[in-house]
C-alpha cells in the first residue's frame, strides 16, 4: 500500500466585511472536493482556512454601525463559518486573522524581513481626511480621472479608461466615508525590498504555478523588482508593527501569514506540532487562489517566507472568475447572489455538482449557465445517477423483501462492476489533478453503463416471472450505483453519506469501491437527490436582486497598487444584451415625469438606498427609494435638483417604506452614470415624452 502522504490546503481568507456568494463557492468547492479526495485516499490531509479581518473596510463599517472592530468580526465569522457548513465545505480548522497566534507569526516574520536588510523607509505624499482623521485608502476617496476626466473614480484606477494612478493625483478628491475634500499630507512608510530576491524568486516560480500564471509574472522581471509598501498609518485595525509605533502591518502581510496561524492553532487543539506539517520537506502544501490575488501570493508570499526561514508552498492553483449566463456577475441583474440566499432556494448538492461539472483546474473563467445548471442537475445527477439507485432499492424493497442476491458465477454482472472499479484510477488522477469536470464526465458515462444494463435487464417484467433473475439485475445495478456514490463522494459528501446508509456501512474510503454488498438486506431508502426548477432559480435572482452580497473591498485597498504592470487590464464596458422589443402602445403606457429632489437621505442600515421626497408639481409630493447611494455619497446635495422618475408605476411594499415611484438612472451605481436629469429647468410634474 502507498504511504500516506501528509498535505496541508488552504482557500484564500476571505475578507471579514463582505459576504460569501457564489463566486467565492467556485474555490472553496474546488478545494474541498481536492481535501475531501485525499481524505477518502487515506491522506492525512488538513484544510486551513480563516477569516481576513483586518484594514480599514472593517474599521470604519464597524465605526459606522456604531461597534468594536472586534465585535464585528466575530459576528461575521459566525455568518460565513455557518454559510460554508451549510454547503459542506470541511474545513479543518477555519479561524480568524485576529489571533494572538497570528500576531506572533507576523512579528517574526517582519523581525526577519529587517534583519535581512529588505525593510526600506520611504516618504510619499499621501490623502489625508482631516474630518476622519485619517490618511486615506485608495478605495476610500473618489474623484475625476487624471486621464480621461471621469467623475467619480476610485484613488487607484478608472473603470471608464483603465488608467491607474496615484490617489492625490486624483481631480477634486473626495473623503467617500465624509465626502469632505482630503489634503496632501506627507507620511513616512516601510517597504519590503523584492530587488535582493530577484534571481531566487525568478527560479522558483516556474515550478510552482501553471505556466500561464507563472509567464504573467515572469514579465516582471525584465526590470528590478519593486519594493511592496508594507504599512499603513493609524487609524488602522491590525497589528501595531514593532518599533514602528503609529504604523500598522497592511492586512496583505497578515493575510498568508494568518494560514500558518491557523495550522499553528489546529496543531495546538489536535496534539500535533506545527513543524511537522509547515515544517516538514516531505509533507505538500497547497494554495488555492483566485487569479485577482496572484501577485501576493506568487511573489510577495514566497518573498516573505523565504527571508524567514519557512518552508515554501508545492503549488499555487489558481483559479479563474465566475461568470454567471456568460456576463459578469451583476448586483442589478441578481447574479451577485449571496450564499445564503442560494440556500434559501436551492440545495447546496445542485451547486457542488455543477461547479465541479465545470471546473478543469485552470485559470479560465467558469461559467455558470442557468438554464445549463438546471438541465444538468436534472438530468445527469438525478435522471442519470440517481436513477440507477431509486428505481432499484424501491423495486428490491417492494417486491424482494430488500435482500440482494449473491453475484457468485454472475459473469456478466461481475464484467460491468469490474469495468467500474477499472475506471477508478482515471478518476482518481483527474482528481489529483483537480479536473473534476474530467471527474463528471467519467461517472456519467459509468452511469449510462450502468442503466444501459439495467434497462437490458428489465427486471420490473422479470421480477414477475424470474424473481431471482431480477434479484440479481438489481443487485448488479445497486452495486454499480455504490462504485459510482464512492467516486462522487468528495463532490457530493453528504449524498454519498446517505448512499452509503442503503448499504448498511458506516465508512467509504477509496478502496470500499473494492467490495460487493451481496446477501444483506438493504437500508431504508433515503431520498438522494431531488430535481430542480427554474422558478427555484427565478426566485433566487430576484431576491438576489433585492439584496445583493455586499462584497469586500480587501483587495483593492493597497496604496501600493501602482506597479504598472500589475494593474488591472482595461476592461471595455460592455452593454448588456438588448432586451426583447415591445409596442409602440406599451411604451406609452409609461408616465415619466419631472420631479424636484425636495429631500434625500441615507436609509439607515442599507447600504444601496437613498429616501427622496419628491415635488412633482400638480401631481403632489412623492416618496421614493432609490438603490443609489453608492453614486451619492452626499445626498444633500441632491436637493433642489431636477430627475426623471416612473410616475404610474404601482407602489411597492419595502422593507423601509412604500416606494411610490422610480427615478431613472444611467450607469451602474457607485461605478458610473448618475440620475437622469433635464437639460434645462422644466418643473414638477412635467412629463418626459
Ligand atoms: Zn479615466
Ligand atoms: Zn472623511
Amino acid at each position: 500500500m502507498a504511504e500516506k502522504r501528509r498535505i496541508v490546503v488552504t482557500s484564500a481568507l476571505p475578507y471579514a466585511n463582505g459576504d460569501i456568494h457564489i463566486g467565492h463557492l467556485v474555490e472553496y468547492l474546488q478545494t474541498d472536493f481536492f481535501v475531501r479526495y485525499q481524505k477518502l485516499r487515506g491522506n492525512e490531509c488538513v484544510y486551513v482556512c480563516a477569516d481576513d479581518t483586518h484594514g480599514t473596510p472593517v474599521m470604519i463599517r464597524a465605526r459606522k454601525e456604531g461597534v468594536s472592530p472586534e465585535e464585528l468580526i466575530a459576528r461575521m465569522h459566525a455568518i460565513h463559518l455557518k454559510d460554508f457548513t451549510d454547503f459542506q465545505i470541511s474545513f479543518d480548522n477555519y479561524y480568524t486573522t485576529n489571533s494572538p497566534e497570528n500576531r506572533e507569526f507576523s512579528e517574526r516574520f517582519f523581525a526577519a524581513m529587517e534583519k535581512s536588510g529588505g525593510i526600506t523607509k520611504k516618504t510619499s505624499p499621501q490623502l489625508y481626511c482631516e474630518h476622519c482623521k485619517m490618511f486615506l485608502p485608495d478605495r476610500f476617496v473618489k474623484g475625476a480621472c487624471p486621464k480621461c476626466g471621469a467623475e467619480n473614480q476610485y484613488g487607484d484606477s478608472c473603470d471608464r479608461c483603465g488608467s491607474t494612478y496615484g490617489a492625490e493625483e486624483l481631480g477634486s478628491p473626495k473623503c467617500t466615508t465624509c465626502g469632505a475634500t482630503p489634503v496632501v499630507k506627507d507620511s513616512e512608510h516601510l517597504y519590503f525590498e523584492l530587488e535582493p530576491q530577484h534571481a531566487y524568486l525568478e527560479k522558483w516560480i516556474p515550478g510552482h504555478t501553471t505556466s500561464d500564471v507563472s509567464n504573467k509574472l515572469l514579465e516582471w522581471f525584465a526590470e528590478p523588482l519593486r519594493g511592496w509598501c508594507i504599512s499603513r498609518d493609524a487609524p488602522y485595525f491590525g497589528f501595531e508593527i514593532p518599533g514602528h509605533a503609529g504604523k500598522f502591518f497592511y492586512v496583505w502581510v497578515d493575510a498568508p501569514i494568518g494560514y500558518l496561524a491557523s495550522l499553528r492553532n489546529w496543531c495546538e487543539r489536535n496534539g500535533q506540532k506545527f513543524e511537522d506539517w509547515w515544517q516538514n520537506p516531505a509533507a505538500e502544501r497547497y494554495h488555492f487562489i483566485g487569479k485577482d490575488i496572484i501577485r501576493f501570493h506568487c511573489l510577495f508570499w514566497p518573498g516573505m517566507l523565504n527571508v524567514a526561514g519557512f518552508e515554501q508552498p508545492n503549488k499555487i492553483f489558481v483559479h479563474g472568475f465566475l461568470t454567471v449566463n456568460g456576463e459578469k456577475m451583476s448586483k442589478s441583474k441578481g447574479t451577485f447572489v449571496n450564499a445564503r440566499t442560494y440556500l434559501d432556494h436551492l440545495p447546496p448538492e445542485a451547486l457542488r455538482y455543477y461547479y465541479a461539472a465545470k471546473l478543469g483546474g485552470t485559470t479560465d473563467d467558469m461559467d455558470l449557465n442557468l438554464a445549463d445548471f438546471v438541465q444538468r442537475v436534472n438530468s445527469d445527477l438525478v435522471g442519470k445517477i440517481t436513477n440507477i439507485a431509486s428505481r432499484s432499492a424501491q423495486m428490491l424493497q417492494k417486491r424482494l423483501e430488500g435482500r440482494l442476491a449473491s453475484l457468485a458465477g454472475c459473469e456478466e454482472e461481475l464484467g460491468l462492476l469490474d469495468k467500474l472499479r477499472k475506471a477508478g484510477d482515471a478518476i482518481a488522477l483527474n482528481y489529483e489533478n483537480r479536473r473534476f469536470n474530467q471527474v463528471v464526465v467519467e461517472i456519467c458515462r459509468l452511469a449510462d453503463a450502468a442503466n444501459e444494463y439495467f434497462d437490458r435487464k428489465e427486471p420490473w417484467k422479470t421480477v414477475k416471472t424470474d424473481a431471482e433473475s431480477a434479484r440479481i439485475a438489481l443487485t448488479a445495478a445497486l452495486n454499480a450505483f455504490r462504485v459510482i456514490a464512492i467516486y462522487l463522494k468528495p463532490i457530493l459528501p453528504a449524498y454519498a453519506e446517505r448512499a452509503m446508509k442503503l448499504f448498511g456501512e458506516t465508512e467509504w474510503t477509496w478502496e470500499s469501491r473494492n467490495a460487493s454488498i451481496e446477501g444483506a438486506v438493504l437500508g431504508p431508502y433515503e431520498y438522494l437527490a431531488s430535481r430542480i426548477d427554474s422558478a427555484q432559480v427565478d426566485a433566487m435572482i430576484a431576491a438576489a436582486a433585492e439584496k445583493p452580497a455586499e462584497t469586500g473591498e480587501v483587495a483593492h485597498e493597497s496604496r501600493a497598487s501602482k506597479n504598472k504592470k500589475a494593474a488591472a487590464e482595461p476592461q471595455a464596458a460592455e452593454a448588456p444584451p438588448l432586451k426583447a422589443e415591445v409596442a409602440f402602445p406599451d411604451f406609452e403606457k409609461l408616465d415619466l415625469r419631472v420631479g424636484v429632489v425636495e429631500s434625500c437621505e441615507i436609509v439607515p442600515k442599507s447600504s444601496k438606498l437613498l429616501k427622496f421626497v419628491l415635488d412633482a408639481g400638480s401631481l403632489g409630493k412623492r416618496t421614493i427609494f432609490s438603490g443609489i447611494r453608492q453614486a451619492y455619497p452626499e445626498p444633500e446635495k441632491l436637493v433642489g435638483r431636477e430627475v426623471v422618475f416612473v410616475a404610474n408605476l404601482a407602489p411597492r411594499k419595502m422593507s423601509v417604506g412604500v416606494s411610490e415611484g422610480m427615478i431613472l438612472f444611467a450607469g451602474e451605481p457607485g461605478t458610473c452614470g448618475g440620475v437622469v436629469a433635464p437639460d434645462s429647468p422644466a418643473g414638477g410634474g412635467t412629463p418626459v415624452t
